[in-house]
């Protein structure tokens, strides 16, 4: 590990001057970050802790909305987003193990963009907008390819709004060594459509399926997705599974997605 000083502020505002420094970097729960910089695989001269900052956690509906804090922790959200938005919780409730979801925070799941994370299919599958200190941006417009977000420099996720669908479901097949997905699927259907967003198969990221969600958008059943396939080419290959093998999950994790969400 690098040398790095570290600052602990009290605030949104406060943490946002901090980050103003070129050279700070945001530290939610650390679970991906502290990892990164034992290896010394970044050096960012100052940590700006979002930890101590009691007005970024909360779970709450509003109207239809459910509003997380950007840094309220998968635990957290597992708990208290149970009752307005199960397949959510259920979602955050199977990240990691205790200790990671008993740290880590949805904004730093989100603003990482891990090709393999949860949160992102979550997010892209709800529709989700994330809020930040200085605007909002669509989650169709947020992940911007492997480990690439919008967010600029210093930027902090403040908040993630997520519209409570009519049916929704996270099926995710794990890599069982680190419990990551291997492929998860998370399938949700609003009264205007379907969204269908792929986690942890794709080269480039999470992404949404479109053929899916055309289909099912017309006809909600598991048979629906059965007839449908998705390309090999730009898959992730690795020893955990060929590209071919995640291509197949792909459609085998959506049918169970369905089957789910109808349950
Ligand atoms: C053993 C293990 C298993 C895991 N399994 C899973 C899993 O199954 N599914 C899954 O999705 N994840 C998994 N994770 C990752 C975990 O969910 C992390 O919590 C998450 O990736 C990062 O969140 P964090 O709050 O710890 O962020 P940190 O590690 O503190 O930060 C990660 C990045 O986000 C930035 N950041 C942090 N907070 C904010 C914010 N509010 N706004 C803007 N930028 C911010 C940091 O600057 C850094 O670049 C696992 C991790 C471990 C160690």
């Amino acid at each position: 590990m690098y040398a790095f000083d570290i600052k602990r502020p009290r605030s949104v505002e406060e943490a946002v001057a901090a980050l103003a420094d070129g050279e700070a970097q945001a530290l939610g729960g650390g679970q991906t970050l502290i990892p990164t910089l034992r290896q010394r695989l970044a050096d960012p001269g100052t940590l700006v802790s979002l930890s101590g900052i009691a007005e970024l956690k909360y779970v709450r509906m509003e109207g239809d909305v459910l509003r997380i804090g950007g840094g309220t922790t998968h635990a957290q959200v597992a708990r208290e987003a149970a009752a307005h938005y199960p397949a959510l919780a259920s979602l955050a409730g199977r990240i990691g193990d205790p200790a990671v979801r008993n740290r880590g925070t949805i904004g730093g799941s989100l603003a990482n963009n891990d090709p393999s994370a949860c949160y992102p299919a979550g997010a892209l599958g709800s529709n989700a907008t994330v809020v930040t200190g200085a605007r909002e941006i669509a989650a169709d417009d947020f992940f911007q390819g492997l480990f690439e977000t919008a967010l600029d420099e210093g930027e902090i996720v403040t908040e993630v709004r997520f519209p409570v669908p009519e049916a929704a479901r996270y099926e995710k097949f794990i890599q069982p060594a680190s419990r990551f997905a291997l492929v998860a699927v998370f399938v949700a259907r609003f009264a205007g459509g379907v969204r269908v967003a792929v986690t942890g198969a794709s080269e480039s990221g999470v992404f949404r399926w479109a053929e899916a969600e055309a289909a099912l958008a017309a006809d909600f059943t598991p048979e629906v997705v059965r007839g449908l396939t998705v390309q090999a080419e730009g898959m992730i290959g690795d020893l955990h599974g060929s590209a071919e093998y995640r291509a197949h999950l792909v459609g085998v994790i959506t049918r169970r997605a369905v089957e789910g969400a109808l349950a």
